[in-house]
């Protein structure tokens, strides 16, 4: 039998910091605890919520669900020839990992550092920050297939990574549990610094260390972001929309410093936060919540609000930017 919790109070499993109650909860701290939580006739015909660190989400109110905290340890290296196989339980704190390896003298995962949240999470969006994705050193992953009903491996191809996304957002959402996440490492390692503010926090550094780039990645993250202990948030907000390449010369002519990207399949991603800007948000107060000052793609929570004003806040910015540059900017975080 797990151990279950009724009522139980989430406020401090989601970095916004907003308060709501799930049904029932339980700490899962093995594969067994996952498997016995799931057939526990307690939870039976309820929905199921897996929650890592929460800071991915928006909690909307109460969940009438089984809340599922995953907190499985565990830290492994292997070898594959080139590579180091670096295998985290899905409870391990991202940022923790990152900073374990680099100091075990596995390279690969700095332009990762400060992401808040767990290992196991990490795949669900396609975790990414200063020319870095987690596909990018991803090896396999161990979940729980609730339809099958059985343990399953899933490799690179299978999780079909995208930008900000998996096979775990779409047809995949609500199978997998993820408890365990294998990551490739190479023994040869460069430094990635084709992303211009970290080549020009590291630019009198001749061959940086990754220890160095880990910490020019803190660094630049520490200036940008807001610390969720301090300020609620869920990191950026928005995603960067892709569009056609017409549709974004036509936005350059008319507006010459519109921020955008060239895609390897020749559309261009737009930065969102430039276009949130753009409509005179950046900074703004809601009451209870805002965007963040330093950041326009950042929306924050001070305290007392509740997750549905934040998304009436986040569909005005929305609805904003369409009108005035005929593009949607969709939601990052999920929406609980
Ligand atoms: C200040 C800040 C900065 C951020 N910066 C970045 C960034 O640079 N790049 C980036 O990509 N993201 C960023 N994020 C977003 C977030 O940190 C990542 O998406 C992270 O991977 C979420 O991990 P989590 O454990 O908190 O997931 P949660 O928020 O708990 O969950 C997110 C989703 O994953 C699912 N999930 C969680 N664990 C599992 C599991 N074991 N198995 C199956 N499903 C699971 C949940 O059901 C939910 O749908 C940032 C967030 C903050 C607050």
């Amino acid at each position: 039998m797990a151990d279950f919790y009724e009522f139980y109070p989430l406020r401090a499993h989601n970095t916004f910091g907003f308060d709501a109650r799930a049904r029932l909860a339980a700490h899962i701290r093995s594969e067994s605890d996952l498997v016995s939580a799931l057939s526990d006739p307690r939870a039976a015909g309820m929905p199921v919520v897996v929650l890592g660190g929460g800071s991915n989400v928006v909690l909307t109110g109460d969940l009438d669900a089984c809340v599922l905290l995953m907190e499985i340890p565990g830290y492994d290296i292997a070898e594959d020839g080139a590579d180091w196989l670096v295998t985290a339980g899905a409870g391990e704190n991202w940022h923790n990992l990152v900073s374990r390896t680099v100091a075990d003298g596995r390279a690969g995962l700095e332009n990762l550092a400060l992401i808040p949240g767990t290992a196991g999470a990490a795949p669900i969006q396609n975790i990414g920050a200063y020319g870095v994705e987690l596909r990018d050193r991803f090896a396999r992953l161990r979940a729980y297939d609730r339809q099958a009903r059985e343990f399953v491996t899933l490799d690179l191809d299978a999780c079909a990574f995208g930008y900000r996304d998996s096979l775990f957002k779409r047809e995949g959402r609500d199978r997998y549990i993820i408890t365990a996440v294998t990551l490739r490492l190479p023994k040869d390692w460069q430094p990635v610094l084709n992303y211009g503010e970290l080549a020009r926090e590291l630019q009198d550094i001749a061959s940086p260390s990754a220890a160095q780039v880990r910490d020019a990645v803190i660094a630049i993250r520490s200036r940008k972001l807001p610390d969720p202990a301090q300020i609620g948030n869920a990191g950026s907000f928005f995603k960067n929309p892709v569009v056609e390449s017409v549709q974004r010369d036509a936005l350059l002519a008319e507006h010459p410093a519109l921020v955008s990207y060239p895609q390897p399949d020749g559309r261009y991603k737009l930065a969102a936060g430039w276009l949130i800007d753009q409509c005179g948000f950046k900074g703004l107060d809601d009451g209870p919540v805002g965007v963040y000052g330093k950041q326009a793609l950042v929306l924050v929570h001070h305290g007392g609000g509740t997750g549905a004003a934040l998304l009436k806040l986040a569909n005005r910015i929305a609805d904003t930017v369409q009108a005035r540059f005929g593009v949607r900017i969709e939601p990052e975080p999920v929406i609980l």
